[in-house]
């Protein structure tokens, strides 16, 4: 019989071209998990830069501050009163406290640079990772794809040669019913009913079925019908 060799074309193709589709959907997995790790690395790069460009500010400012000091202490063997000597305390304490802030902030950013370059080492690490897992799942997409292309060549041509088979009325039938995606286009008759959904297939029709008729389909299901016995 045509119908049940077409059906079990139908569905070995929609096998492998499933197959083929998980392994194309897992190197697509692979390559966007390489791109959220490069943006990682790249966030903690920019980071990195950032916290030095605050180190950079941070010295500058701390020699501008050291100047006012040694500015300010060139100032004191000009001190005669005490009132003057008071001044001249309150503004040194203002200017070694000014002092103890900036290289705090300094410490502070190199500290936070240390940290960036820490992580951007361990995501260039995992980038790494995710690029070779990425390309064992491209070759391995690439390796299905080679040895699925001949059988689905085949299974293509075993197609065409049972659907030339129909008679015209069953080929459109069995479009319709593909076109929206079902495979499984045949069901055997069982005590009666049709194996598929269950469902009464008169006497007339079993008969038509056994006499070999190829255009007798479920009521209920639509499948085609084929004899068991
Ligand atoms: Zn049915």
């Amino acid at each position: 019989m045509t119908l049940p060799r077409l059906a079990s074309v139908l569905s070995k193709k929609s096998r492998l071209l499933e197959r083929q589709e998980e392994a194309a959907a897992r190197s697509r997995a692979a390559h966007d998990r390489v791109r959220e790790a490069e943006a990682v690395r790249d966030a903690a790069a920019k980071a990195g830069q950032a916290a030095l460009l605050s180190v950079r500010d941070a010295e500058r400012r701390l020699v501008a501050s050291e100047e006012k000091v040694s500015h300010l202490q060139a100032q004191e063997s000009q001190i005669t009163t005490s009132r003057a000597a008071t001044a001249y305390q309150e503004e040194m304490d203002l200017l070694q406290a000014e002092r103890a802030r900036i290289e705090a902030e300094a410490f502070a950013g190199l500290d936070a640079e240390s940290a960036a370059r820490a992580a951007r080492d361990h995501a260039e690490e995992a980038v790494g990772e995710l690029v070779r897992a990425a390309h064992a799942a491209d070759l391995d997409r690439g390796v299905i794809d080679e040895e699925i292309r001949p059988i689905l060549e085949e299974l293509e041509a075993a197609r065409l040669a049972a659907e030339s088979d129909l008679s015209p009325v069953v080929l459109s039938a069995v479009k319709a019913m593909t076109r929206s995606g079902r495979l499984d286009i045949v069901a055997g008759i069982v005590g009666g009913a049709c194996e598929a959904c269950g469902s009464g297939v008169p006497p007339g029709k079993i008969q038509r079925v056994r006499a070999g008729q190829e255009n007798q389909r479920c009521e209920s299901c639509g499948r085609f019908l084929e004899s068991k016995e």
